[in-house]
């Protein structure tokens, strides 16, 4: 068994070819849940939902998010909506006591619907209507997870960080904001003075998380603040991250992002932008993949190859890499 820890982008890239090398049967993903956030009344999980969307054969692969051919007809028709009111469409959050109030698992991350500033598919809507529905049944979100993958026939099971609140928060010198209004409404561009996990202190992880960790950790070319670092923020997930052989995948050549704000944030936490800035920020990884082209020198074992992820041929020759650099190590 392989466990694997994902965002929203580079992990699933990863996944999409990696069958032949590690079967789904035999694979755990851990899908970061800081980027969640309550929109409207329904709870959305980007990085599990591109995950599950993946699994179940759904998944645009022209964004790494949301369902391919799906329809926005809601989403348009609540804009519509919106203007004809005379509504701000940006992100609105709802009132500072009602952030800690109502479902816990949404707490420092609950937006008003209108104004709908993730695009929403109407099939994807879907998805967070059911996951919530269930949540509000007494549901923790592993199970609802489980449940949803069951629904779409996803073959690896999927389990998300913890069922407890982790809210990604991103302070700019004029104020903080989540990360998916940093990233989805302001395209990233504010300036960053540190990021924040709130939430994560109180949290614990699941069963099945602990569980999955025993095993041999892969993780993909991530952010490492954004997407790994709500999870290393959970001691219990460190701390089984530093017995476990663990192996990374540089989302940078040298200091060359392939795409996201993994730059800028890792800039504003003190780590260099560049594969060396993840190998410090990944004291618990035993081995690295790394692009041919990246000639950093590492203080522990590396495995070369183009790790650009493009294709399903692309994800099965860094998968096999991976499986290069885990026999280093485990
Ligand atoms: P997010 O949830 O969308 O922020 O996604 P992740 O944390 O899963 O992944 C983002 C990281 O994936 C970025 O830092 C990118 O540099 C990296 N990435 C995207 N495409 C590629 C690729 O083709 N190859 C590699 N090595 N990294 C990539």
């Amino acid at each position: 068994m392989v466990t694997f820890l994902a965002g929203g982008t580079g992990t699933p890239k990863l996944l999409a070819g990696a069958e032949g090398v590690f079967s789904p049967a035999e694979t755990t993903v851990v899908a970061n849940t800081g980027d969640d956030i309550e929109l409207g009344g329904f709870l959305v999980c980007p990085d599990v939902d591109t995950v599950l969307f993946l699994d179940g054969d759904l998944l645009d692969r022209a964004t790494w998010w949301g369902i391919k051919e799906d329809t926005a007809e809601t989403h348009e028709f609540m804009h519509s909506l919106a203007d004809s009111a005379g509504l701000d469409r940006g992100p609105r959050y709802l009132s500072a006591d009602r952030q800690t109030t109502g479902r816990p698992i949404a707490r420092w991350r609950r937006f008003s619907g209108v104004g709908e500033f993730m695009h929403i598919g109407d099939r994807d809507r879907a998805i967070h209507i059911t996951r919530t529905s269930l949540l509000d049944d007494g549901h923790s979100l592993t199970e609802v997870t489980r449940t949803l993958g069951d629904a779409l026939d996803a073959d690896r099971e999927i389990l998300p960080m913890s069922d407890d609140p982790v809210a990604s928060l991103i302070h700019t010198p004029e104020r903080t904001m989540h990360f998916q209004e940093f990233w989805v409404a302001h395209e990233g561009e504010p300036a960053v003075d540190a990021v924040e996990f709130r939430g994560a202190e109180a949290a614990t992880t699941t069963d099945a998380v602990r569980d999955a960790l025993d095993d041999p950790v892969v993780i993909g070319p991530s952010n490492p603040i954004t997407s790994i670092g709500p999870m290393t923020a959970i001691d219990e997930i460190a701390a089984a991250l530093a017995e476990t052989p663990v192996v990374a995948v540089s989302p940078f050549v040298e200091d060359r992002v392939f795409s996201g704000p993994a730059a800028k944030l890792m800039a504003a936490e003190g780590f260099e932008p560049s594969t060396a800035g993840v190998a410090e920020a990944y004291p618990f990884a035993d081995a690295f993949v790394l692009d041919a082209a990246d000639g950093t020198t590492l203080d522990r074992p590396t495995v070369r190859t183009d790790t650009t992820l493009n294709s399903e041929d692309d994800s099965e020759r860094v998968a096999r890499a991976v499986q290069d650099a885990l026999e280093v190590v485990a």
